[in-house]
């Protein structure tokens, strides 16, 4: 007992600097789509975890392998094309190889497209780390008839070279021989200089390398040739962190010495140096790789030909998109009913009969437990089967390799705003709920392209949001109502890409124009167990981090609702115009009133829509109509519970299938539902409450208005607590203003 405390006591405090290192540590670098992480699976299994890299909207991966009685930690980096500071990614992957110092590192290429793969290489080469090159992907090199002299290769940079397919777990037997010879070797391996820069480059370097080398306080965290060359470069990430440690003067001696060397060979330094780096990689590759006598035309190329066209690629595209988007959104909504089913049904007799049984039945306890506790879980489960659906077409799409072409295609489009064209895919999914909206952002790579499409999604009208405009639709406009949705629809697209436009030019203002190039990977099949786990892992990320900002949504809600304001009133058993809810919303309703809808009954269903739009109906039921009649619950057995709900899931599974199949033209297996009538009752409190002026303001308002709780969680979890809260206000601002032009422009033209 006492021993395990001073083991922990003796170990170094985590700090936002060191990395906390136990045992053998394996950085995984590559550029994205070499097969990094299919590889980092292909090695831990499960025995992984995911999280974010610390204050980045960045994926981190961790995960540890048993090699010959050693435990290894891998650590999967984000994919990047160089080591310089261009992106947050490319700075998450730096600052980790220089301060985390993994004992080694593979550097994954795809075999395929070595040119490109060995920039990354050569930089992380000089770094001085250990590196092991991991050729993957030789399959597809093979296939194209690509010949590559792994020895060879091996013997020109001087460092192991295995390769693999990782997709088919090829050539890990071997690499793991060589994790295992590394975690043997007692003398630290340093790769030798690779890349020759030319004489008068390297003069400069050699100067500068042997002034690093001089200051102990700097010789003991970098390579000083390494160093040499990224302050020659003029990297501003090198120039911060030595800045950051008394190496300025160091800094400045380079300026100098770039600026000698543009003066001398008339080229900036780095160009320089990118130039030399380039022609000494063509030159290697030329040395290690034999193409067939014609390299020939790959099927890619011929597939590329007609989906990336300009013209016949559209309707591709919006085939595939509508096929995602009805999976995602109208598919899993089969798996939704039954989670609902479960939760208000067997689920919640569980707890009213538990709580009969010990005397508690129809307490407060049982309202909470019900109406706040199992409601709040509900209200996350429910998302699960959404963004399970998601998760796996994305990850489809992007495996394939098509995700790609629909970037290549949409980027003309997008661009206006600022956007990649990945980000037509967030948006999209949107219209079908904000959330995955939100997940699906991930697909992009770069951090500010991800921030922006992740603050545009919500003001595309979600599903729940339709409730909404048909009740108040219909009551005020009756069958006009289709036509005022239709136009909600758009008005929301159209303010997404104002505020896309707004922020493209203020917040989001690009620094430095980068280069941007969307590569085209060659097809390739997914592989389903990848695809699968993909999917299970971020469900199960999504469950952590969105039950408790639900819960607590929830169970504050139900506080409102609970809490008496008269001394008359008792707890838990309100009258609706008693409540806490009802003192909050009244408190609220003259912000509301230059917009037409200052009721105190409107504004409590806006501060219940937070928890999810469709409340917004119920709310405005309960506040105009009173208390909707409970349905008897019918006494069931346990075993008739079980029953139910495994019948259910054979039904809901069942129902998926035929939707699915109901997608192929000219098929239609679904009964179509019939719809529900609306309450009369509601109708008429409605048209008492709203004029068609101050309905359609408020259709507005709650079109605009801050995102739902689960969207809120969302977006805390992908882009933090910062972001989320500018979200939320920001929104808020939006819809305020939008309400009140519409309101008092309508009655400048005497509208209402
Ligand atoms: P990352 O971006 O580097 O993490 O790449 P991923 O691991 O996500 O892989 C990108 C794609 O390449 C996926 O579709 C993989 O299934 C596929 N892939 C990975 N390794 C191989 C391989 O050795 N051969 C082939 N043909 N495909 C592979
Ligand atoms: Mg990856």
């Amino acid at each position: 007992m006492s021993r395990a405390c001073c083991d922990v006591a003796a170990r170094p405090a985590p700090t936002a600097e060191t990395h906390v290192r136990v045992g053998f540590h394996v950085a995984l670098a590559g550029n994205p789509n070499c097969g990094k992480t299919t590889l980092f699976n292909a090695l831990t299994g499960s025995h992984q975890h995911v999280g974010n890299w610390p204050g980045k909207t960045i994926e981190r991966k961790e995960g540890h392998v048993e090699i010959g009685g050693s435990r290894i930690t891998l650590v999967d980096l984000p994919g990047t094309y160089s080591l310089s500071a261009f992106s947050t990614e490319e700075i998450v992957a730096m600052d980790y190889l220089l301060d985390a110092q993994p004992d080694a590192v593979l550097v994954v290429l795809d075999a395929g497209n070595l040119e490109r793969n060995l920039y990354l290489a050569t930089q992380i080469l000089e770094t001085g780390l250990p590196v092991i090159i991991v050729l993957n992907m030789m399959d597809a090199a093979q296939a194209r008839g690509l010949h590559i002299d792994v020895e060879r290769l091996s013997r020109l940079l001087g460092v192991p070279v295995v390769p693999t397919v990782a997709r088919s777990e090829r050539g890990l037997d071997a690499l793991k021989a060589q994790l295992a010879a590394e975690v043997m070797r007692t003398q630290p391996r340093r790769p030798e200089r690779v890349v020759d820069y030319g004489r008068e480059v390297e003069r400069e370097i050699a100067r500068l390398a042997a002034l690093a080398g001089a200051e102990p306080s700097v010789a003991a965290h970098y390579d000083p040739r390494w160093l040499a060359v990224k302050l020659l470069e003029g990297d501003s990430a090198v120039e911060a962190r030595l800045a950051a440690n008394g190496g300025a003067p160091l800094v400045s001696t380079a300026r100098e010495a770039a600026s000698r060397l543009e003066n001398m060979l008339g080229d900036e330094a780095d160009i320089l140096i990118t130039d030399r780096r380039y022609g000494y990689i063509n030159g290697l590759v030329r040395k290690v790789v034999t193409r067939p006598p014609l390299d020939r035309r790959t099927r890619s190329d011929h597939i590329d030909q007609i989906v990336t066209h300009p013209v016949f690629g559209l309707p591709i595209f919006f085939a595939m998109m509508w096929v995602v988007f009805q999976m995602t959104a109208n598919v899993s909504s089969h798996f939704v009913d039954w989670i609902d089913g479960v939760i208000g049904g067997p689920l919640t007799r569980w707890v009213v009969a538990a709580l009969g049984a010990v005397g508690l039945g129809g307490t407060w306890l049982e309202s909470l437990l019900t109406e706040g506790v199992i409601a709040g879980v509900g209200g996350v489960l429910v998302f699960v089967p959404v963004l399970a659906f998601t998760y796996f077409f994305i990850a489809l799409l992007e495996d394939s390799g098509y995700m790609a072409r629909a970037a290549f295609l949409m980027d003309r489009f997008m661009h206006v705003l600022g956007l990649h064209g990945k980000s037509f895919i967030p948006m999209l999914l949107g219209i079908g709920c904000s959330v995955p909206g939100v997940y699906a952002t991930r697909t992009l790579e770069n951090e500010r392209d991800r921030l922006l499409t992740g603050l545009l999604v919500p003001f595309m009208s979600c599903g729940a949001r339709l409730p909404v405009y048909l009740v108040v639709g219909v009551a005020i406009f009756g069958a006009r109502a289709g036509t005022l949705v239709f136009a909600l629809y758009i008005l929301g697209m159209v303010v997404a890409l104002l505020v896309g436009l707004l922020l493209k030019h203020t917040l989001f203002r690009q620094r430095e124009e980068m280069p941007f190039v969307i590569e085209l990977p060659p097809y390739r099949l997914p592989s389903f167990k990848g695809v699968l786990r993909h999917t299970w892992l971020r469900t199960r990320e999504f469950i952590k981090h969105a039950t408790s900002i639900i819960l607590i949504a929830s169970v504050v809600v139900w506080l409102l609702v609970s809490i008496p304001i008269s001394p008359a009133g008792s707890f838990a058993n309100v009258e609706a115009g008693d409540s806490a809810l009802a003192a909050l919303s009244r408190w609220m309703a003259p912000a509301f009133e230059p917009a037409g809808f200052g009721s105190w009954q409107t504004a409590s269903s806006l501060v219940t829509g937070f928890v999810a739009k469709e409340v917004i109906v119920s709310t405005l039921s309960v506040v105009y109509v009173g208390e909707a009649p409970e349905a008897p619950v019918e006494p069931s057995t346990f075993v008739q519970d079980v029953a139910e709900i495994g019948l259910s899931f054979a039904q809901a599974a069942w129902d998926t299938l035929r939707a699915t199949l109901s997608l192929l033209p000219g098929v239609n297996l679904m009964d179509d539902a019939p719809e529900e009538a609306p309450d009369a009752a509601l109708v008429g409190a409605l048209r008492q409450a709203f004029t068609p002026l101050s309905a359609v303001a408020f259709l507005v308002f709650v079109l605009l208005t801050a995102p739902c709780v689960t969207t809120m969680g969302a977006l805390r979890h992908e882009f933090g607590t910062k972001w989320m809260a500018f979200s939320v206000g920001f929104m808020l601002a939006i819809a305020w203003t939008a309400s009140v032009l519409v309101y008092q422009g309508g009655r400048l033209l005497g509208l209402g």
